[in-house]
């Protein structure tokens, strides 16, 4: 058998794009999807869709069909007043956070701020981590690194997942 085809490998600094848009890529430095059969056009980052041979060797027919998915999608978005977001998202606990700033390191998103809490006066009383939350991804990242146990994800703090064990 003669197999008339040529190797196709990932352009030259797919990596660094894939880092830069915080979005995953294989060893081969392909693009990665969300999930396979789930999300195959969309990636781990809100915004960000694949099309084509960025993401493994394609033909055109489905590279076309991919694309036109990937169209779907940003119009889904973009044809309301408002933008839906993640509800399952990070929040924070101003009262017991010591502003250490461990989270705003793991956070791949870039979804940590620093917030000035102030008196009526307008001094700063304190400051403190707060949640960009049309940034964040809900990826529990930030939840995991804090030590003061003082950030929970929405729907999946430590209540609700005990009262998930217990009723299940
Ligand atoms: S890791 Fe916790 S204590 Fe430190 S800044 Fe973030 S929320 Fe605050
Ligand atoms: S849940 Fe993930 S994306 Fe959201 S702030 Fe925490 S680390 Fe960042």
């Amino acid at each position: 058998m003669v197999v008339l085809a040529t190797a196709v490998t990932a352009a030259p600094g797919a990596d660094k794009l894939a880092q830069t848009l915080k979005i995953s890529y294989d060893e081969h430095n392909f693009l990665s999807e969300a999930h396979p059969k789930l999300r195959p056009v969309e990636t781990n980052t809100a915004g960000i869709f694949l099309a084509g041979t960025c993401q493994a060797p394609r033909d055109i027919p489905e590279t076309v069909a991919q694309a036109s998915g990937a169209a779907a999608k940003v119009l889904g978005i973009i044809h309301g007043n408002e933008l839906e977001r993640e509800p399952a998202t990070a929040i924070v606990d101003e009262t017991n956070c010591n502003a250490c700033f461990d989270c705003e390191k793991v956070c791949a998103y870039n979804a940590v701020e620093e917030k000035e809490i102030k008196n009526r006066k307008g001094e700063l009383i304190k400051v403190v981590a707060s949640i960009n939350q049309g940034m964040c991804q809900g990826c529990g990242a930030c939840a995991a690194s804090c030590r003061s146990g003082c950030i929970d994800v929405q729907g999946f703090t430590d209540e609700q997942i005990y009262a998930e064990i217990l009723a299940s």
